[in-house]
């Protein structure tokens, strides 16, 4: 127990001036269509180097930068790097691909979330159409009249969204059909077994099937080899993200391997 605190105490310090040090920076994991094999996208990914703790993975600090209320500025940085990234992309003469990026309960809390999106992508002079939002079906379903409201500013505003992690929560049908989301991203729970599990196989299949049918596209996250890109292919899956692809890696290894001129 103690050991646990200290280090959630020391991160915490550390966090508080993470921002402040310019400590964070992010990575791109590119995502690819199936049926064409070409880059359609990435999610950017933080990553916080500490010069006191050295590499924390988000999966550690997030959940506590949500704890204290820290995740709304380090959301927002998310935001405003990937917009400076999309545009020095546009000015480089670099063809961007759509960026996602993830939102945080908090984020999604706040009424002004639209507005406040909407006006990093002004301030940056970036189109709507290279970014997309990620939000996990745990946040989703936990107010779904409030997701639908927020949700659809976004739409008015141009710009896509996905459900994150999907399968793992309890997105009611009727609501699922009422969210203005455009993908629907298969938790990577479900693909690293579905080679070997048959209830995890014919989860990843129904979820194809009920986005299909709710005219939304799938992703499946997670996607290690060979044989799950054969499986996923074969149940119409439209893309996927995974090491198989390509790791998380820095913006400039992501221009040079996966981006090209206009
Ligand atoms: P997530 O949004 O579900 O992101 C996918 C995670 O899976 C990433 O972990 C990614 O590196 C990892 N991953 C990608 N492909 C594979 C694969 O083939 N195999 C395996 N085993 N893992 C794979 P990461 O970067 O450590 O992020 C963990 C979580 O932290 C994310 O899960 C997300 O919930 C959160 N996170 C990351 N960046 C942000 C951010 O900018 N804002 C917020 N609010 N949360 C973030
Ligand atoms: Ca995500
Ligand atoms: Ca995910």
């Amino acid at each position: 127990m103690q050991a646990i605190s200290t280090r959630a105490l020391s991160l915490g310090n550390a966090l508080h001036d993470a921002l402040e040090q310019s400590e964070f920076y992010l990575h791109y994991q590119p995502q690819v269509s199936l049926s064409t094999g070409k880059i359609i996208g990435a999610e950017a990914l933080i990553r916080w180097h500490s010069k006191t703790l050295g590499n924390v993975s988000p999966a550690e600090f997030i959940p506590l930068a949500e704890e204290s209320g820290q995740i709304l500025a380090i959301g927002e940085w998310v935001l405003r790097e990937t917009a400076r990234q999309i545009k020095r992309w546009l000015d480089d003469g670099i063809e961007p691909v759509r960026i996602a990026v993830n939102l945080s309960y908090a984020q999604f809390q706040a009424n002004d979330l639209p507005l406040i999106v909407n006006a990093i992508l002004n301030e940056y002079d970036v189109p709507a159409e290279y970014l997309e939002l990620e939000l996990t079906e745990h946040i989703a379903t936990k107010n779904p009249k409030h997701t639908i409201t927020i949700l659809e500013s976004f739409q008015r505003y141009g710009i896509k969204t996905a459900i994150d992690d999907f399968g793992t929560g309890y997105s009611s049908l009727s609501y699922l059909q009422r969210f203005p989301v455009y993908k629907l991203k298969i938790d990577q729970s479900f693909v690293r077994n579905m080679t070997t599990n048959r209830n995890d196989y014919v989860i990843v299949g129904i979820i194809i099937l009920l986005a299909q049918q709710l005219e939304m596209t799938t992703i499946a996250e997670g996607v290690e080899n060979q044989e799950q890109l054969d499986l996923l292919k074969q149940l119409g899956c439209d893309d996927i993200q995974g090491y198989h692809i390509s790791r998380p890696i820095p913006a400039d290894e992501f221009t040079r391997h996966f981006l090209k001129k206009i």
